[in-house]
């Protein structure tokens, strides 16, 4: 008689075993299924600009002087590429009364050639003649916007349906504005920056709210430091925040139920007094890396995640959270800085410094001290 296989089922236990294997395949599908619904939207933005004093060539491309290669768009590009994601460049396209309109358009279309959003920025003093968004009535902040939506349609076919504000100065009436124009999605939300504007409810911190059918997405805020009752606020920006800092965020948002995050960038991100600023590229590089390999973290563009928000309006139903990253990484991101401005000198330098002084101090007392009980004792 053949001894049973070690493989061998008996009769009476397979439907067992079946109906055990099939609550287990439905435990797994319904929770892999909550686990797709409550990833995380990470968005990349990158506002086009030259500053004040500066040009396209500079602030926009990033040809710097005695550099081969450009460290502007073009590169931005590149890496997002490399981790097979695209990103949003908000383009202030009211420069063209200053730098032509011919560098504009070809800003504008070497973005939308490449694949990637191209959205509105608006700075638009050289031809309004107003400052900031949120200083004109609703009526002027549509003129505002139709002429930037007119100008990107011109140079690229494509039907703007984001935007933010220059220094973060909008206000509800510019959400109105975008309404009217047919921009249905808003960057401009910055509560720790010039977020005046948006103080009163219902836009919140870091929650992506509707207001007027308009989608309002926060640039995202955390609390790097705090005592007591004061809390030091800033945002997430690629320059300012370490890579660390940003990952924390990210994780913490993530655990308390908020939706989206999003990483503010400019396009001269990369470049710092004139040289290249190699530190922020490998930051870029390092986040895309981590976040593009999580299952629970979804890389997008403003107009991926209005597409989806349009398709399922539950999609980005969230809570509001205010992150803390807390004093040690704060000391961590001075270290990493420590050549870039004397506020990092000052913070790196300081604990050791004060540590330094302590010992100094006691021994200088307790040499002085041996010194009065030798002469005492002679
Ligand atoms: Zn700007």
């Amino acid at each position: 008689m053949p001894l049973p296989s070690i493989y061998y089922t008996p009769h009476s236990i397979r439907p067992r075993a079946r109906r055990w294997a099939g609550m287990c395949l439905l435990f797994v599908s319904i929770a892999t299924g909550c686990l797709q619904a409550e990833h995380i939207y990470v968005l990349f933005t990158v506002d086009v600009e030259s500053t004040s004093k500066g040009s396209p060539e500079r602030d926009i491309w990033g040809r710097l002087p005695g550099e081969p290669e450009e460290h502007g768009i073009g590169r931005m590009m590149d890496i997002f590429g490399r981790h097979g994601v695209k990103s949003t460049f908000f383009v202030n396209v009211y420069e063209a009364a200053v730098h032509g309109e011919e560098v504009m358009v070809t800003v504008c279309r070497s973005i939308h050639q490449r694949g990637h959003d191209i959205e509105l920025h608006t700075h638009p003093d050289p031809i309004f003649d107003v400052y900031a968004m949120k200083d004109a009535n609703t009526q002027k902040q549509e003129e505002i916007l139709r002429a930037g939506v007119e100008f990107i349609k011109r140079a690229t076919g494509q039907i703007v349906i984001a935007h933010r504000a220059g220094g973060y100065l909008a206000n509800y009436d510019t959400l109105v504005a975008c309404r009217q124009v047919g921009i249905m999605s808003e960057y401009s939300h910055n509560r720790g920056y010039h977020g005046e504007g948006f103080a009163a409810p219902p836009l919140t911190t870091n929650k992506a709210v509707v207001y007027d059918g308009v989608l309002c997405i926060p640039v995202t805020n955390y609390v790097q430091a705090g005592l007591s009752n004061w809390k030091s606020i800033r945002f997430l920006d690629i320059e300012a925040s370490s890579p660390q800092e940003i990952k924390e965020v990210v994780r913490q948002l993530q655990s308390h139920g908020v939706r989206t995050v999003v990483i503010m960038m400019h396009s001269f991100s990369f470049s710092r007094f004139g040289e290249p600023n190699e530190r922020v590229e490998r930051a870029l590089d390092d986040l895309l890396g981590e976040f593009v390999a999580d299952p629970d973290i979804r890389v997008v563009t403003a107009r991926q995640l209005y597409e989806i928000w349009r398709k399922n309006p539950e999609a980005l139903k969230g809570r509001d959270y205010l992150p803390t990253t807390g004093w040690w990484m704060t000391y961590c991101r001075a270290w990493q800085r420590l050549g870039e401005g004397w506020k990092n000198v000052v913070v790196a330098l300081t604990p050791p410094g004060g540590v330094v002084l302590v010992i100094g101090t006691g021994l200088i007392w307790r040499h002085r001290r041996r010194r009065r009980e030798l002469g005492a004792a002679a």
